[in-house]
C-alpha cells in the first residue's frame, strides 16, 4: 500500500492538534473519512437530493437509484446472495437490537437458551438479556481462557440442543480476539440455533464472506469503515428475514392499509420504515468502492504487521500490561500502564497530538472479567504508519516517567 497516497485522502489528518500533528489511534471507535466519501454524501445533497422509493421525478429516481446501488455495494462486499437481505439501519446497535426483538423474541420461550461471550459490546450483550428477560430463556456465557479467546470444545460445551440463538463478536473491540465464526456456526446449526454476529469489528478490516461464513445475521456499522455515522447494516439470510415480523411501523414500508390492518413490503423494505438513511447510504457506498479499490486483505495485512509491530514495540516499556492474545489479534492494542489511571494516559497523550480511547470501551462485564475498571486503547486502520506507533510509544515513554510514581 502507497501510504502516503492513502494519508492524502484522508484530509482530518493533515492538521496538528496541541502543537503536534494529529496521530489517530481510535478508529475502534470510528474511522475517518476519505475525500471520495465526503464529496459523494456533498454531490448528493448539491444536486440529487429527493426522498426515494415514491417520487416519479428525476431527482426522486436519482435518489432512489443511489440508495438502492448502495445496497448492492453492501450485498457484493461481504458476498450476501441478494440485495434483499440486506437491511440498512442506524449501525451495528439498530441490527442488532432488530434481531433481539424481531427474531430472538419470537422464536425463544421458556427453557431456551441464548448464547454468547464475556467479551462482548454492549450493543450485543443486553439486547439479549433483554430479550431472555422478556422470553423467560436463559443467557449463557461462553467461558473466556486466560488471554481472552474462547475454544472450540467450550463452544460444544455451552450450545445444547436448547440453544436457539448463538451471538459472538467476529473480532473483540477490546482484545482484538478475531474469533472462528464459521466453526461456531457449524455447531449453533447442528443444534438448529441461529448464529448471528457483530462485524463491527471485522466489516471494516478484513474481507468478509457471509456465506463462506454461513451465518443467519451480520451486523455492523458505516462509520468504522470510512462510511458517515448514522448510516449501518443488518444481513440476515432471506428465509429468516421472511419470517420475521417488522419492529417499525410507519412509511415506506407498508404494501396495503385499511382502516384496521396493513401488509408489509417484501424485503428488505418492510425493515425500513420511515425516509431512510439516504445520504449515509450513498456515503457508504463510497466507502465500499474506496476500500474495495484498496483491497480489504491488503489493508488486513497492513494492520497485521502494524499491530505486530506495535505489540512487540509497546512490550519493551517498563510497567505496561497488554490484554488479550499475543498471536492472531486484529488492528488494536488494549494497555494499561501501571497504576496509572488510563484517562491520564489518554490526557497526556492527547497533549501531544495523539488520539487514543480510554474508557470500559463498552465493555463492562470484560473489564471485570480483566479485572481492571479501565483501559487504554490504540486502534488502527489503513492509514496508520509505524512511525504512529513510535511515536505513541515515545510519548508512553515520557507518560511513564511523567507518572513514573505510580509504575512501581
Ligand atoms: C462499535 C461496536 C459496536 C456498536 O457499533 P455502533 O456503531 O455504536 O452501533 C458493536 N460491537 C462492537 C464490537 C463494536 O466495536
Amino acid at each position: 500500500m502507497n501510504m502516503q497516497l492513502i494519508r492524502e485522502q484522508f484530509p482530518i489528518l493533515h492538521q496538528d492538534i496541541n502543537g503536534h500533528p494529529l496521530i489517530y489511534l481510535d478508529s475502534a471507535a470510528s474511522s475517518q473519512k476519505p475525500r471520495s466519501v465526503i464529496d459523494a454524501v456533498k454531490r448528493y445533497y448539491e444536486w440529487d437530493n429527493a426522498n426515494v422509493h415514491r417520487g416519479v421525478h428525476t431527482l426522486g429516481s436519482r435518489a432512489t437509484d443511489a440508495y438502492e446501488g448502495a445496497r448492492e455495494k453492501v450485498a457484493k462486499f461481504i458476498n450476501a446472495a441478494s440485495t434483499q437481505e440486506i437491511i440498512f439501519t442506524r449501525g451495528a446497535t439498530t441490527s442488532l437490537n432488530l434481531v433481539a426483538s424481531g427474531y430472538a423474541r419470537a422464536v425463544c420461550g421458556e427453557g431456551d437458551e441464548i448464547v454468547i461471550t464475556p467479551m462482548e459490546h454492549h450493543a450485543n450483550l443486553i439486547p439479549w438479556q433483554q430479550a431472555a428477560k422478556a422470553t423467560g430463556a436463559t443467557l449463557k456465557y461462553i467461558p473466556l481462557q486466560p488471554d481472552g479467546t474462547i475454544t472450540i470444545e467450550d463452544v460444544e460445551k455451552t450450545v445444547t440442543d436448547r440453544t436457539k440463538i448463538v451471538s459472538v463478536t467476529h473480532v473483540s473491540n477490546v482484545l482484538g480476539v478475531i474469533n472462528p465464526i464459521k466453526e461456531i456456526a457449524a455447531i449453533a446449526h447442528r443444534h438448529g440455533a441461529v448464529m448471528v454476529v457483530d462485524g463491527a469489528q471485522s466489516a471494516p478490516h478484513m474481507a468478509v464472506d457471509v456465506r463462506n461464513l454461513d451465518c443467519d445475521f451480520y451486523a455492523f456499522s458505516g462509520h468504522k469503515m470510512c462510511a458517515p455515522t448514522g448510516i449501518g447494516v443488518l444481513y440476515g439470510k432471506k428465509a429468516l428475514l421472511d419470517g420475521m415480523e417488522p419492529i417499525e411501523f410507519g412509511g415506506e414500508m407498508i404494501d396495503h392499509v385499511d382502516l384496521q390492518d396493513a401488509t408489509w413490503k417484501e424485503l428488505p423494505w418492510k425493515f425500513e420504515g420511515g425516509t431512510p438513511i439516504i445520504a449515509g447510504a450513498v456515503g457508504l457506498g463510497a466507502a465500499i468502492d474506496f476500500l474495495t479499490e484498496i483491497g480489504m486483505d491488503a489493508i488486513e495485512q497492513h494492520e497485521h504487521k502494524l499491530t505486530a509491530y506495535a505489540y512487540d514495540r509497546l512490550s519493551t516499556l517498563d510497567g505496561i500490561t497488554i490484554y488479550g492474545p499475543q498471536q492472531n489479534r486484529s488492528g488494536l492494542v488494549t494497555f494499561n500502564l501501571g497504576e496509572v489511571h488510563p484517562h491520564d494516559v489518554a490526557t497526556v497523550l492527547d497533549t501531544k497530538g495523539i488520539a487514543v480511547r480510554a474508557g470500559h470501551h463498552c465493555c463492562q462485564p470484560l473489564m471485570r472479567w480483566l479485572n481492571v475498571s479501565s483501559t487504554a486503547r490504540a486502534s488502527f486502520y489503513l492509514y496508520n504508519t509505524e512511525e504512529d506507533v513510535d511515536r505513541l510509544v515515545d510519548a508512553l515513554q515520557e507518560t511513564r516517567e511523567f507518572f513514573g510514581y505510580a509504575i512501581g
